[in-house]
């Protein structure tokens, strides 16, 4: 009897085999699949074909300037529903081509955005200059490398940041994998791939692209480990990236307040009409003054509350920067910015500060100091 038993249990055992090992899923919310069927996946995937429609972006582009076009984003952070575009990206009409400055977050991002600016104009894209390592910036690249062969130039700390393989929490990578790709839907991400910037300059320089003059200027550990802005003289304007945004509180996560304003001085001491942000829609000669305010605001208050005696848990009880409260992400990222100036500060060397109105009355820059710009 108990022989008999012991094989109805091993039977059991088998037939329930496929069930234990090979755990189906429910699928509770059948809408949160993309087109392709796929779940949004947070482990590292391999980049996939996919076979539904591509994610329309519904991009149009906005012109600025004479040469310059710009497409703006939403003023969200990256979520599936907005599918990475939320920062801005530009196009420079060069005499035969056009010249891009940062790409954005995916491939059809960037596959769409050209498709556009080719009714504007049928010319290649030959040239991608990228502001900094921020994948919302970036993720662009290996379509304008694939499709038109373009070089991109950008901050060396991309290569350095996002290549080769990695050992994270006991997993090997071959790489890293950015945020876009573990947040987008596959119908907007597909395609995607990290390229390599061909080219890196270390200190600010001027060149000329297809008859447009530019000063790609380094401004170092800022917004990110490496900003960089780009400077058009003839056209007076100058597409700062992230280093500026208006209508939304920046995120500090990566970034230093010193660096941010000295960043925010380098801009100032250019001659310009237009302001492209990183991120905002604001491009009149007040679209610095919000980047200006808040981190002006953040180091005197956060010092101030510190010579008070003020410790680091309570700094955001204190530092609350309330004239930014009816900007979009307040609530999300000003905290973490004051929390994060606490730890910076706490070193603060006055002579950190550059004063780019010194260094330029020695060149050949025009003296008379606009008073804002
Ligand atoms: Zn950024």
């Amino acid at each position: 009897m108990r022989s008999i038993l012991s094989i109805l249990v091993v039977v059991g055992f088998v037939i329930s085999m496929p069930f234990i090992f090979n755990k189906s899923i429910t699928v509770e919310e059948p809408h949160k699949l993309d087109v392709d069927g796929n779940f949004i996946l947070n482990e590292w995937v391999p980049s996939r074909a996919g076979k539904g429609a591509k994610w329309d972006y519904n991009l149009k582009p906005v012109q600025v300037s004479k040469r310059v076009w710009c497409f703006f984003g939403a003023m969200e952070m990256p979520t599936k529903e907005n599918a990475g575009d939320m920062s801005n990206s530009c196009y420079i009409k060069g005499d035969t081509e056009w010249i891009g400055w940062d790409s954005g977050p995916s491939f059809i991002f960037a596959e769409q955005a050209y498709a556009e600016m080719k009714k504007i104009a049928d010319m290649p894209v030959k040239n991608v200059i990228i502001s900094h390592e921020h994948d919302d910036h970036w993720l662009g690249n290996n379509y304008y490398k694939e499709v038109h062969g373009a070089k991109i130039i950008g901050p060396e700390s991309i290569n350095e940041n996002y290549y080769g393989p990695r050992h994270i929490d006991g997993k090997d990578y071959p790489g890293m994998q950015t945020r876009m790709i573990k947040a987008l839907y596959q119908n907007a991400v597909r395609g995607t791939t990290l390229v390599k910037v061909d080219e890196s300059f270390d200190e600010t320089t001027k060149f000329t692209i297809s008859g447009v003059n530019m000063e790609y200027v380094k401004v170092g550990y800022a917004h990110s480990e490496e900003d960089w802005f780009l400077y058009l003289p003839d056209e007076k304007v100058v597409l700062v990236a992230d280093v500026v945004m208006n209508g939304r509180v920046t995120s500090n996560r990566d970034g230093i307040v010193i660096g941010q304003i000295n960043a925010l001085n380098a801009i100032k001491s250019r001659d310009w009409d237009y302001l492209v942000p990183g991120h905002g829609f604001i491009t009149d000669k007040s679209a610095a003054d919000e980047s200006v305010q808040y981190f002006a605001l953040l180091k005197d208050r956060v010092l101030e509350k510190m010579e008070d005696g003020v410790v680091a848990d309570f700094i955001t009880k204190e530092v609350t920067l309330d004239e930014f409260r009816d900007k979009d992400l307040y609530y999300i990222l000003s905290p973490g910015n004051v929390f994060r100036s606490y730890e910076e500060l706490e070193m603060f060397d006055e002579d950190d500060l550059i004063d780019f109105s010194a260094e330029n009355s020695d060149d050949e820059n025009d003296d008379e100091e606009k008073e804002e710009a």
